[in-house]
Formats: C-alpha cells, sequence, structure tokens
C-alpha cells in the first residue's frame, strides 16, 4: 500500500532495471493504462537503466567476428494461455502468433 502522505508532490518516478522482455512487458503495459486513461502520462516518469551497450537483454542476437550469429536466450515462444501476453507480442513486435494444427 502507498503511504500518500509520505509521497512527494508530482509524477512518480519509475525507475525499471534491465531492458529485456520484462521490462518491455512493463513499458507496454504503462503505456496501455496511459493510452486508455486510465492513468495520466504526466502521472509517472519512466527512467530505464541498462548494464550493456544494446538493449534486448536475453532476447539478442550477437554476431562474431566470423559473421557467425548467436542467440543468447529468448527467440522462440511457445502458445500461452494468456491473452494479454499474446496481444503485447503482436503489438511490440509486429508478430502474429504461429498457429499450428
Ligand atoms: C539459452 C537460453 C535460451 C532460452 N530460450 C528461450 C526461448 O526460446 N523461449 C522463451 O520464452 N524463453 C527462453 N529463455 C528464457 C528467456 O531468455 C528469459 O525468460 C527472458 O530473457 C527473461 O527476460 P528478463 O527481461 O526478465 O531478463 P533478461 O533477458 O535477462 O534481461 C535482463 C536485462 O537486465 C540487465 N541488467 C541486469 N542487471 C542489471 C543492473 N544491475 N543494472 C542494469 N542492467 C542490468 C541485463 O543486462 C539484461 O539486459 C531462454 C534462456 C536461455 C538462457
Amino acid at each position: 500500500m502507498i503511504n500518500e502522505a509520505a509521497t512527494p508532490p508530482g509524477p512518480r518516478r519509475v525507475l525499471i532495471i534491465g531492458s529485456g522482455p520484462t521490462a518491455m512487458g512493463v513499458l507496454h503495459r504503462l503505456f496501455q493504462l496511459s493510452e486508455s486513461g486510465a492513468i495520466s502520462p504526466d502521472s509517472f516518469k519512466v527512467q530505464l537503466v541498462e548494464r550493456e551497450s544494446e538493449v534486448g537483454g536475453l532476447a539478442r542476437t550477437i554476431t562474431d567476428e566470423a559473421g557467425f550469429s548467436w542467440d543468447l536466450g529468448v527467440h522462440v515462444t511457445g502458445l500461452s494461455k494468456y491473452p494479454e501476453f499474446l496481444s503485447g507480442l503482436t503489438t511490440l513486435f509486429l508478430i502474429e502468433p504461429l498457429h499450428v494444427g
């Protein structure tokens, strides 16, 4: 629970550590809430910090000196029973989930 009396005035500060898929999900949700009018875009200020020189976390592909590409982690997404997750994928990454069968 937020103690309103102890909350300083002005926009709430949101600090996101890392820029992997989880961070993208948080940003997407904040954008959705803002777009729908549930929260005002002026009511929060987001700062994202990433220790690497590139964004994406484990959802990155790196290319070595020989030109080979290496996927660090997540590159395959299975079917999900969470419509919110699938909707996030399609709108964030402009891809359509693969329907098998
Ligand atoms: C080999 C491998 C294969 C995988 N394959 C799949 C797959 O096919 N499908 C699937 O759904 N999932 C897969 N996963 C799991 C998937 O990669 C993770 O679930 C997903 O990346 C988690 O996202 P995340 O944003 O929480 O963390 P991460 O992707 O790890 O991102 C964390 C980010 O935070 C940054 N960070 C960490 N600490 C700090 C700090 N102190 N300050 C600033 N920045 C910081 C990191 O540099 C990184 O960019 C795989 C994982 C591995 C290891």
